[in-house]
């Protein structure tokens, strides 16, 4: 699950090898004991793991509904966070098709370089 911790590292304090999009919108939650802060650590990474559900074998969650605590959510959920949730989901999924292999055998090494191919960013300079 990602956390807020994973917001406040930053990609360069995170160790999650799985990381396939980066983000950086402030910790936006909204309601009455609503607060927003700035990422102070500079964009974070999403790790792969967090579209995969426990108990389903053969689902990609790419969405809000991901795998994200509230805090983490309230700056991750994003359209554009989102959008790249899809990319990555709709990748992994087709290399699955080719490669005959479940979502959680995926090689996320190979994602991340489908991804970078079109255009994603999956880390940071
Ligand atoms: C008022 C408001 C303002 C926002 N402002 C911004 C903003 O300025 N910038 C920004 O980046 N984000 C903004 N957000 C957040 C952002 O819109 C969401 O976090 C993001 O769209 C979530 O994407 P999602 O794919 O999880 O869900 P959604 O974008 O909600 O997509 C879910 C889709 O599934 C469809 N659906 C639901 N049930 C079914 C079903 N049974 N069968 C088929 N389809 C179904 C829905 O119709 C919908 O199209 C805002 C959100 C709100 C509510």
């Amino acid at each position: 699950m990602l956390t807020e911790n994973d917001v406040r590292a930053g990609v360069k304090g995170q160790t999650h090898p799985d990381i396939i999009a980066i983000t950086d919108h402030a910790v936006d939650v909204h309601g009455r004991k609503g607060r927003l802060y700035e990422v102070s650590n500079g964009p974070y990474g999403i790790p792969y793991r967090c579209l995969l559900p426990r108990g389903v074998r053969n689902l990609f969650i790419a969405s809000r509904a991901a795998s994200f605590s509230h805090i983490a959510a309230a700056s991750c959920r994003l359209c554009r966070t989102m959008m790249t949730l899809g990319q990555a989901a709709g990748n992994a999924a087709a290399l699955c098709v080719r490669e005959g292999a479940p979502p959680r055998k995926v090689d996320v090494a190979r994602l991340r370089a489908v991804l970078v191919e079109q255009g994603v960013a999956v880390t940071v300079s």
